[in-house]
C-alpha cells in the first residue's frame, strides 16, 4: 500500500488546478492554488510553455493519479482492467476509481478528502458487509453496506464530517442512512454521477500511444 508522502500542494501546483487533497483548507484562503500561480520549483513561475499533445495526456493521466492518490503502477493496472472491460475504456475506468473503498468513505461524507478517508480505512475504523477492512483499493459492488465501524463512531474526525453532510453531497449511486453512519452502494457509478472534470478520453489516449 505504497503512497505519495511529499507535500501535497506542490502537486495541485504542478497540475494547475485544485485536487481537493487538503480538505478543508482547499476551500479556504489558505489554498497554495489561491495564493500562487505556477508550477512548483524555482523556474516555476517562469512564463508557461506550450504543451506538447502528448504533455497535455500526460497531465491529464497525472491529475487522475494524484487526484485519487494512485501510484503509477497500480493506475496503470487499473487501466488495463478498464480496457479488458466491455464498454467505453475512459468511464470503465473512472468506475474503477469511484469504486475503491477509500473514494466510497469520501463520498460519503465521513472523511474531509480522499487522503484521510484512506488513513481511515486502513486504521480500521470501517466494516463492509459487516467485516472489517484496512484496505482502501478494495472495489465496492451494488449491496455492499459500507459501515463505521461501532466503536468508532465517536472518533472525532468522523463525527464530524457526518455532522457537515448539509454541504456534503453523496452521489446517486450511494446512499446514506438516516443515522449517518451506514452507506449502501445502490449501483455502478454512471459518468455523469461522477463529479469529476477529468478528461478521461485523454488518459485513453495517453496509454494507446
Ligand atoms: Fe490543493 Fe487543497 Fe493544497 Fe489547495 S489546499 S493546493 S486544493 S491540496
Amino acid at each position: 500500500m505504497a503512497k505519495y508522502r511529499g507535500p501535497v500542494c506542490r502537486l495541485c501546483r504542478r497540475e494547475g488546478v485544485k485536487l481537493f487533497l487538503k480538505g478543508e483548507k482547499c476551500l479556504g484562503p489558505k489554498c497554495e492554488i489561491e495564493k500562487r500561480t505556477g508550477p512548483p520549483g524555482s523556474h516555476g513561475d517562469a512564463r508557461p510553455k506550450k504543451m506538447s499533445d502528448y504533455g497535455v495526456r500526460l497531465r491529464e493521466k497525472q491529475k487522475a493519479r494524484r487526484m485519487y492518490g494512485i501510484l503509477e503502477k497500480q493506475f496503470k493496472a487499473y487501466f488495463a482492467h478498464a480496457a479488458r472491460m466491455t464498454g467505453i475504456s475512459g468511464d470503465n475506468l473512472l468506475q474503477l476509481l469511484e469504486r475503491r473503498l477509500d473514494n466510497v468513505v469520501f463520498r460519503l461524507g465521513y472523511a474531509s478528502s480522499r487522503r484521510e478517508a484512506r488513513m481511515l480505512v486502513t486504521h480500521r475504523h470501517f466494516a463492509v458487509n459487516g467485516r472489517p477492512v484496512n484496505v482502501p483499493s478494495l472495489l465496492v459492488k451494488p449491496g455492499d453496506m459500507v459501515s463505521v465501524k461501532p466503536n468508532s463512531r465517536a472518533k472525532t474526525g468522523i463525527n464530524m464530517n457526518v455532522g457537515s453532510s448539509s454541504q456534503h453531497a453523496v452521489p446517486a449511486w450511494l446512499l446514506r442512512t438516516d443515522d449517518g453512519f451506514d452507506g449502501r452502494v445502490l449501483s455502478m457509478p454512471a459518468r455523469d454521477q461522477i463529479d469529476s472534470q477529468l478528461e478521461e478520453q485523454l488518459i485513453v489516449e495517453y496509454y494507446s500511444r
